[in-house]
């Protein structure tokens, strides 16, 4: 299966691995996956809260009642892509060292923070995020931690991990299933929407999109949206080296940074949903260009993104 396809839910891809597929696109409505071995599964990402979770979970149960979910990798440390582990507590939790550092950074009082902040940056939080539940969650962390790369054997299937951050956040882990042709790519491919470069540099990412169009595999999971080929890949590629361009020539120009966000014309990126992070990703190329650039935190970054769609 070699072409993309727009269906939602749990979607299968071959005898070994299968999507689950967020039935919403957009902000915080993350992918999973699992890879079925014999007698044990992994898991790919838990989602943003613990109803979402549980939902997934359940539509899981006749995958998972042969192979029970062993292991969980979480893909990175973005609060989409964990806030449910509590529900797998039971199975060995993995991630990248650079996701553990976020995941302390930012959990769900985090996010509860934000989400009632008085300010525009609160306000667009509560409007893209105002779905999720992140009452009741306990942050459950990775149990294990690895560098670079690993193997897993689940019940038989071979399972390879890479780290290939600091991208978008600390740590991205892409999981490559080379039997099946197929990589969950977690938030380093997002499928019909804007990529956001929380950490940067852009030129790990470009080195991370290389890496997955050089793999043998066609089935491409993203983080967010549904399943792909590699032209995706390809247009996140695309998408980042255009930004950086049209930054670094404001930046070199001395144009203020939220001038530059505002000023450049996404031409054929036009269309990509939840533009605005374009705010975050030219943030992020000045900081590269400065590091004396101060970092904005969570509010400070909303609040740009907010600015830049309108909502203030
Ligand atoms: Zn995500």
């Amino acid at each position: 299966m070699a072409s993309a396809t727009s269906r939602t839910g749990l979607v299968g891809l071959g005898s070994r691995c299968h999507a689950w597929i967020a039935a919403a696109g957009g902000w915080g409505m993350s992918n999973a996956g699992l890879v079925t071995g014999r007698g044990e599964s992994l898991l790919i990402d838990t989602l943003y809260d613990l109803r979402l979770t549980k939902a997934m979970l359940d539509e899981l149960t006749p995958l998972t009642a042969a192979a029970p979910i062993s292991t969980v990798v979480n893909t990175h440390g973005n609060g989409d892509h964990w806030f449910g582990n509590q529900l797998v507590a039971h199975a060995e939790i993995i991630a990248a060292r650079g996701s553990m550092a976020d995941m302390r950074q930012v959990g769900p009082a985090e996010m509860l923070t934000l989400t009632g902040l008085d300010s525009p940056a609160g306000h667009f939080a509560r409007r893209i995020f105002g779905r999720f539940d992140y009452t009741g969650i306990e942050p459950v962390l990775p149990n294990r931690v690895f560098d670079g790369e690993t193997v897993l054997d689940i019940g038989g299937t071979e399972v390879r991990l890479i780290d290939v951050g600091p991208a978008h956040s600390a740590g991205d882990t892409i999981v490559h299933v080379p039997s099946a042709g197929t990589v969950f790519t977690g938030d380093i491919v997002f499928a019909r929407a804007t990529p956001i470069v929380w950490h940067g540099p852009f030129t790990r990412w470009l080195a991370a999109c290389d890496l997955l169009l050089g793999l043998d595999a066609d089935i491409i999971v993203p983080g967010h949206g549904p399943v792909t080929t590699k032209q995706a890949v390809r247009e996140i590629r695309d998408y980042l080296e255009f930004v950086h361009e049209q930054a670094h020539a404001r930046f070199t120009a001395g144009m203020p940074v939220m001038d530059a966000a505002r000023a450049i014309r996404l031409g054929r990126f036009a269309d990509l949903a939840e533009s605005e992070r374009l705010a975050v990703n030219v943030h992020t190329v000045y900081r590269e260009l400065d590091p004396a650039l101060p970092p904005l935190d969570g509010p400070g970054l909303f609040g740009c993104m907010a600015e830049l769609c309108g909502d203030v």
